[in-house]
């Protein structure tokens, strides 16, 4: 039977669709979703993936032609099928608007033929020469997505196996239960949650809270808070170590919770198209799934001139750890890790340099930024030297000296300890990825919008995914997209363009959009309102005075491009700013939008004014 591709339905007042361009020709093998011919209509402009893997068998409407919905375009087949009268008769479309999300349609014959030859086969362990031979049939298959032998009910012991459970990997496993996938998790670590909640987002916020605290109390005195308060640092990592605790109790109760059936404690790798094999202390054990998820994360990445030795030289992972304030500290790298780590130490006492090689802090944000982010730093104490390389380091008794080239200057530091956050590193090498024929480029996986690797049903997401940001809730919502793609629940791909950016220093930082230069860069023409906190009675009441949030706006349409806000409680504020974007709200929606009074967010819409030179308070 051949399948039917039809002219979709693009949206509820669209009734038909210009196929603008053919992207493929009769008899061309294609893929499961792989683009077949581009359509315009009077909203939306899209392209039309394949429903199915197989042979393009015929192509009922030419370039130019428009066609009314669910009306068939074309018919796909087995390579040498002849399309039926009955199949090419027009109208008989089952209307499918989201083929991209359907299971597998593979031939029945290729999945009777597999079930067969798998009940042949002996197990794993017991089929040394056999492996080779299938081994290399297995290769050529994978190589050949539309050949991938269909999966069988038996033939798997479980719909999906994830490998990693940071917030990539757990999230996805509890959607995939809640989609009723039979699931298993493969985690090394003794808890769940991954970097995000053993050694980065969960530990450092609750780092940076005693930080806050401590500040706020040391200032109370304005507020008439009489205090002399004191940092017991060993309490403190004890909160970030409950904090911790709780959170990684908190996944396994969710995993109950959401039919999450296999949690496999173990150090795994692909070994196969629909293999991990896991080794658990010695003992190896398979598990074969219809579907895999690559989900391992990163690790802080090293520097071959400080090499990190968790005393002097420290990463990340080293300071979160271990309860212990440096006189003195200096932070290689001011990224978001940077930044934040800088910031909570300076609050703990710690005399703090931060060295950037890029000529400002935040170099990812919006420039006027990353200025007011050096000036409030310098005022507590924080120092920063951008433009800044540092090129020798030497641990030695009682601290670390350091060699750093600047402007033409070379100057030389000395701190007890050196702090290295200059980013992270995949964790790909050494897990049969390569081997599986996973894509990798420079160490990173690399998929498509659905999150599929090279490889069918091998599925990646997170940290390890080439060129998407490092925050847990892009890997969270990648692991999203790819169960309920391989789940055949209906999706939608991440616009990555739209990702907030969160920096929890103080003040705090959050973007999403365009900044102000991409945006003039792109080619709009960019109106910018900008409202400072210190104008805002909410803000003055908290003493909380610094940074602004600032609009950037297109002035054709009136469309926000990007937000930007430095100042108190802007990683929560930075919402609105997403909901904004994902509505291609304009900023006349924004002000016009009542904000309640009095609170911080009033500074969201008083932007939104400013950018049409109307703001009310300042
Ligand atoms: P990971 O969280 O790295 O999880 C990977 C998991 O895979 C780990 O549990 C690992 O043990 C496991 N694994 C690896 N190899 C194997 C194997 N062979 N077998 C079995 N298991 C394996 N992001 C934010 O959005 N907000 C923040 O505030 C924030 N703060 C951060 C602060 C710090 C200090 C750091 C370092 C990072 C921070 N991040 C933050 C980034 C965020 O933690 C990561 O982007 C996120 O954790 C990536 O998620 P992931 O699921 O891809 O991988």
């Amino acid at each position: 039977m051949a399948t039917e591709v039809v002219m979709p339905q693009m949206g509820e007042s669209i009734a038909e669709g210009t196929i603008t361009k053919w992207l493929v020709k009769k008899g061309d093998q294609v893929a499961r979703d792989q683009p077949l011919f581009e359509i315009s209509t009077d909203k939306v402009d899209a392209e039309i993936p394949s429903p199915t893997s197989g042979v393009l068998l015929e192509i009922r409407h030419q370039e130019g032609a428009t066609v009314p919905v669910g009306e068939v375009v074309a018919l796909l087949g087995e390579a040498g099928e002849e399309p039926s009268d009955a199949e090419a008769t027009e109208g008989e479309a089952d209307g499918e608007e989201r083929p991209a999300a359907k299971q597998p349609d593979e031939p029945e014959k290729a999945a009777k033929a597999e079930e067969r030859e798998r009940a042949e086969r002996p197990a794993e362990a017991d089929r040394p020469e056999k492996a080779a031979e299938a081994d290399e049939a297995d290769e050529a298959k994978k190589r050949e997505p539309s050949q991938a032998p269909a999966a069988t009910e038996g033939d798997y012991d479980y719909d999906l196996v994830v490998l990693g459970s940071g917030p990539g990997g757990y999230v996805a496993a509890i959607r995939a239960g809640q989609l009723g996938l039979k699931t298993a998790v493969v985690e090394k670590d003794s808890r769940f949650g991954g970097t995000c909640l053993l050694r980065g987002c969960i530990p450092a916020k609750a780092l940076l809270w005693t930080a806050e605290l401590l500040d706020h109390a040391r200032h109370g005195e304005q507020f008439g808070v009489l205090a002399e308060p004191q940092l017991d640092v060993e309490k403190a990592w004890q909160h970030k170590s409950n904090m911790v605790d709780v959170n990684a109790k908190g996944v396994q109760f969710l995993f109950k919770k959401n039919q999450v059936e296999g949690i496999v404690e173990g150090w795994g790798r692909l070994a196969g198209p629909h293999e991990v094999e896991v080794d658990q202390g010695g003992e190896k054990r398979v598990l074969r799934a219809r579907n895999i998820l690559l989900a391992t994360g990163s690790v802080p990445r090293e520097m071959p001139f400080a090499k990190t030795d968790g005393e002097r030289i420290v990463n990340s992972d080293h300071v979160l750890e271990h309860a212990r304030v440096p006189k003195s500290l200096v932070v290689l790298g001011a990224g978001a890790v940077g930044t934040e780590l800088a910031s909570a130490f300076r609050s703990f006492g710690s005399e703090v340099t931060l060295v950037e090689m890029l000529p400002r802090l935040l170099p990812l944000e919006d420039e006027e930024v990353s200025k007011e982010l050096e000036r409030v730093f310098r005022k507590r104490g924080i120092k920063s030297l951008t433009d800044a390389e540092m090129s020798e380091v030497e641990a030695r008794e009682g601290g670390v000296r350091m060699q750093v080239e600047r402007r033409g200057k070379s100057e030389t530091l000395e701190a007890e300890m050196l702090l290295v956050a200059v980013g992270r590193a995949p964790v790909t090498e050494g897990l049969g990825y390569e081997e599986q024929g996973i894509e990798l480029d420079r160490g990173y996986v690399t998929v498509d919008e659905y999150m599929r690797t090279s490889v069918p049903h091998v599925y990646a997401i997170g940290d390890i995914v080439k060129g998407v940001p490092w925050l847990a809730h892009v890997a969270s919502a990648m692991g999203i997209v790819a169960v309920e793609h391989m789940a055949g629940h209906d999706t939608r791909p991440l616009d990555y363009g739209r990702v907030p950016q969160v920096t929890f220093c103080h003040p705090e930082v959050a973007s999403v959009g365009l900044t102000e230069k991409e945006a003039r860069e792109q080619g709009y023409e960019v109106q910018v309102g900008k409202f400072p906190f210190s104008a805002l009675g909410k803000a003055r009441i908290a003493g909380k005075p610094e940074g602004f949030v600032k609009i950037v706006r297109e002035t054709k349409y009136d469309e926000v491009l990007g937000v930007h806000i430095i100042g108190a409680h802007a990683t929560d504020l930075i919402s609105e700013a997403c909901a904004a974007l994902q509505l291609e709200t304009t900023a006349e929606e924004l002000f016009r939008t009542i904000h309640p009074h009095p609170t911080l967010g009033e500074a969201m819409a008083e932007a939104a004014h400013a950018s049409h030179g109307a703001a009310i308070h300042v």
